[in-house]
């Protein structure tokens, strides 16, 4: 018998770790762009797992390919070949312009990869001075201890210093810092192409033009943390280019996997030259089931979900313009790109997240003031059109406590 919404909270406060601050729901189903509770109520879903459900729910194709996946063959280590992992490689480095691909499990993951390959170029150089890195305010890149130590959050470091020695952060807002920050002693430059936990921040030129110029003048490289920004998020399949970089490692995540857990590290070919076997590695990185769910998601995406996702986008944002012009003194800001979205506020954004759930839409605050929007890529227009209704009712009660 399935437990009851109270046994399960009850059942979790009792022996999970409580690292989590979770709201009282419990989802038992999805399907598409909507999520059903345990009391058979609906949710239209504009959180997707944080970025992940790229496919939404219960996707009838990336389902069957599991399945049929988990009826061949799961797993069998890094130790044999399997064919899914020269496949995948081979159509990431096309979708990027990087040549080669390792794989792991979680964005932090391929973070961390970032962050040792970086290190692992200027060593075969024979540079060993350049061990440094430089990241930025708001920056989120994992809470593992390589890339909780290029996160920004104070929250998030404090109770677990002394953390990785030699970064350095730069505020996005003062790019002429970089020209003292990024030295000879700077192996890589870490940048979220768009913020995503850091309230979806965008850069502007002149930040992007700092770095090109710190690059040029020290030869650092550039890392691309592209786990929530990237996988055709944006319109395109890495965000990076599109604002003028060009990074030599490229971290990619969340929805790469549409559910399945996936991390991929793209890197380019004179970093790729520096690498030995033995260097990094995971138990089950690559596995074929995460190939595979892999290869589902980009054969969707290439079949017509990108270009979906432009034109979703463009409609998202008109509507959000709208939604900010009739709520001038609340919506201070619309930030984004494609399928993320960010409604900078006046005030925190809880109860907006809080009233939005009370009405069926699924959203989340970021950075205090922030209300994200990362919706599936599958999202319809009608879908934008309900969440766009929901999302202005519950900034109106923001304006009717305030
Ligand atoms: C979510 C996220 C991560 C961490 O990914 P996990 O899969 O949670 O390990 C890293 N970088 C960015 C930009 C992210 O949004």
């Amino acid at each position: 018998m399935a437990a009851t919404s109270t046994d399960v909270k009850a059942l979790e406060q009792q022996h999970v770790l409580q690292t989590y601050r979770r709201l009282p729901i419990v989802f038992e189903r999805g399907e598409g762009t909507r999520l059903f509770d345990d009391r058979g109520r609906s949710y239209l879903d504009f959180v997707s797992g944080i970025g992940v459900a790229s496919l939404g729910h219960a996707h009838p194709g990336l389902a069957r390919a599991i399945a049929d996946q988990a009826a061949t063959l799961l797993h069998t280590s890094n130790l044999y070949f399997h064919g899914l992992q020269g496949e995948l490689a081979t159509r990431l480095s096309a979708l990027t312009g990087l040549e080669r691909a390792f794989f792991c499990n979680s964005g932090t993951e391929a973070n961390e990869a970032c962050l040792k390959f970086a290190r692992r170029y200027w060593h075969t150089k024979g540079d060993g001075r350049r061990t440094g890195y430089v990241a930025f305010s708001h920056a989120f890149h994992g809470r593992t201890m390589g890339a909780l130590s290029v996160t920004a959050d104070e929250h998030y470091r404090a109770p677990f210093e002394p953390l990785v020695p030699g970064v350095s952060f730069a505020s996005t807002a003062d790019p002429s810092a970089l020209e003292t920050l990024v030295t000879d002693e700077t192996a890589a430059i870490i940048i979220e192409p768009i913020q995503g936990e850091g309230g979806v921040r965008t850069h502007t030129p002149a930040l992007i033009a700092a770095i090109n110029a710190a690059i040029e003048r020290t030869g650092a490289l550039v890392i691309a943390d592209e786990v929530q920004s990237g996988s055709g998020r944006t319109g395109t399949f890495i965000h990076a280019r599109t604002i003028g970089l060009n990074p030599d490692l490229i971290a990619l995540g969340k929805a790469l996997g549409a559910g399945v857990p996936v991390g991929a590290t793209l890197v380019s070919g004179r970093v790729a030259e520096t690498i030995e076997a033995g260097d990094h590695g995971t138990t089950y990185g690559g596995n074929l089931l995460a190939c595979r769910a892999a290869l589902t998601f980009l054969d969707a995406l290439e079949g017509g979900l990108q270009e979906s996702v432009r034109r979703t986008s463009r409609h998202l944002f008109a509507g959000l313009a709208r939604l900010a012009a009739r709520h001038p003194s609340l919506v201070t800001e619309v930030r984004g790109a494609g399928l993320i979205a960010g409604l900078d506020l006046a005030a925190d954004a809880t109860p907006v997240v809080n009233a939005a759930l009370e009405r069926g839409l699924l959203i989340n605050r970021t950075s205090t003031t922030v209300v994200r929007l990362l919706p599936p890529y599958i999202v319809s227009e009608a879908d934008v059109d309900e969440a766009l209704g929901i999302l202005d009712e519950s900034i109106g009660l923001l304006a009717r406590t305030a």
